[in-house]
């Protein structure tokens, strides 16, 4: 056994079914707060597992009185409930990092006030469809309006494309905490997954991500026509960003590579990524792995992040049928160099993370001829 310390979960969805399967090799004991049945139980077989929400605070405490180390999939938790129980059991990353990071708009001044670089934002909260007309005055249009919570796949973003929209994008989200950025025009999005141990900040290698309707749809390891230097920037960025918060683990970097070669970080995740997948197949050491090392101060050398083979990972999400998922995965299993995952998530709405591939090849161009088919089979199946 790697360790005889108990890890617990906040939320049991895909990113804690991957870490459990990281924690299964190294005899790692994960208890996941989450129902029954939840896609990271379904990996996982013990007594320390927690029926309920994590939003119940009774339960996370009983959480809490059985692990050692509570770390969490999700942002969208209540911090003071951490905050409650990080006294008895030590909580990774800290609860005011989660606490900071939650909230979108907090999360921009945090790293405006370490002078991380960031798109411009105003807060709107209280202050009606008024506000959100000022703001198109103030930075023009399109601008993009944001809700500071319970945001993720696009969902609390609307792109206010000229003053005519004011009011829709006011019903679409007028009863959240809202807030504004000046758009981003931008060339490509990169990522990095950034890694934080009780030694220091260290970095997965920079990625492309690419966006449809708001979602991640793919990454490229490395990203396409970027300079080395560029890529090494981003690096900096990244960890320059994360060495802003207290506390231990995996942290994804979304950045805009703005079009004069210029970095803005749009927004982090204190937690396993969509965006570091790939990492699976193609690094030493997982993202998933490198969090359970950095929160158990188990050993993690920088080397072990590196990317051993290009790959491009492809999301597998709802489509236009109940089934369209299954279709993908199963054309998957024919390519050689494809790894395919499935969530275990039940039901397929459209455009629901269902599952993802990755594709591993000694250039990235091999990785592109060998994944296209399947890209082709996704667009085919959008719901
Ligand atoms: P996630 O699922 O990554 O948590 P989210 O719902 O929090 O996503 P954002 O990351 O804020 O949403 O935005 C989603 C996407 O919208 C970005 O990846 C980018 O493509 C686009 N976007 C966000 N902010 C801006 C901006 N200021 N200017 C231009 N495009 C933007
Ligand atoms: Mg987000
Ligand atoms: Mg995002």
């Amino acid at each position: 056994m790697a360790d005889k310390r108990k890890v617990g979960l906040l939320g049991g969805g895909q990113l804690g079914r991957m870490l459990i399967e990281a924690a299964n090799r190294l005899n790692i004991q994960v208890n996941v707060l989450d129902v029954e049945g939840a896609p990271a139980k379904q990996v996982s077989s013990h007594d320390g597992h927690i029926a309920g929400s994590f939003k119940d605070a009774a339960a996370v405490k009983r959480l809490a009185q059985a692990s050692d180390v509570v770390t969490v999939e999700i942002e969208h938790v209540d911090t003071h409930m951490l905050e409650n129980v990080s006294g008895e059991v030590t909580v990774e990353p800290s609860w005011r990092t989660l606490r900071i990071i939650k909230d979108k708009f907090a999360q921009k001044q945090h790293l405006k006030s370490h002078g991380v670089a960031v798109a411009e934002s105003v807060d709107l909260e209280g202050k009606g469809m008024e506000g959100l007309k000022e703001v198109g005055t103030e930075f023009g249009y399109p601008y993009m309006l944001k809700s500071k919570t319970e945001a993720y796949d696009g969902r609390g973003n609307f792109v206010v494309r000229s003053a005519g929209q004011v009011e829709a994008a006011y019903k679409a989200l007028g009863d959240r905490p809202l807030y504004a950025e000046r758009w981003a025009d931008f060339r490509m999005e990169l990522a990095v997954m950034v890694v934080k141990t009780k030694d220091g900040v260290l970095t997965f290698p920079t990625v492309e991500t690419v966006h449809e309707d708001s979602i991640c749809k793919l990454t490229y390891a490395p990203p396409r026509h970027v300079k080395k230097e560029t890529a090494k920037r981003a690096q900096e960025l990244a960890r320059k960003a994360i060495g802003a918060f207290e506390g231990k683990g995996v942290f994804g970097v979304e950045m805009f590579l703005l079009k004069d070669g210029s970095l803005l970080v749009n927004e982090i995740a204190p937690r396993p990524h969509n965006s570091g997948h790939y990492t699976i197949e193609a690094c030493p050491i997982s993202q998933y792995e490198a969090h359970l090392r950095a929160i158990l101060d188990l050993p993690l050398p920088e080397a072990g992040l590196r990317l051993r083979e290009p790959a491009i990972m492809l999301n597998i999400l709802g489509g236009n049928t109940p089934d369209s998922h299954i279709k993908v995965a199963n054309k998957a299993l024919e390519f050689p160099n494809a790894s395919t995952h499935l969530y275990g998530k039940g039901e397929a709405r459209p455009g629901r993370k269902m599952g993802h591939i990755t594709v591993t090849a000694p250039t990235l161009a091999a990785a592109e001829k060998e994944i296209q088919p399947l890209i082709d089979l996704v667009d085919d199946m959008k719901g």
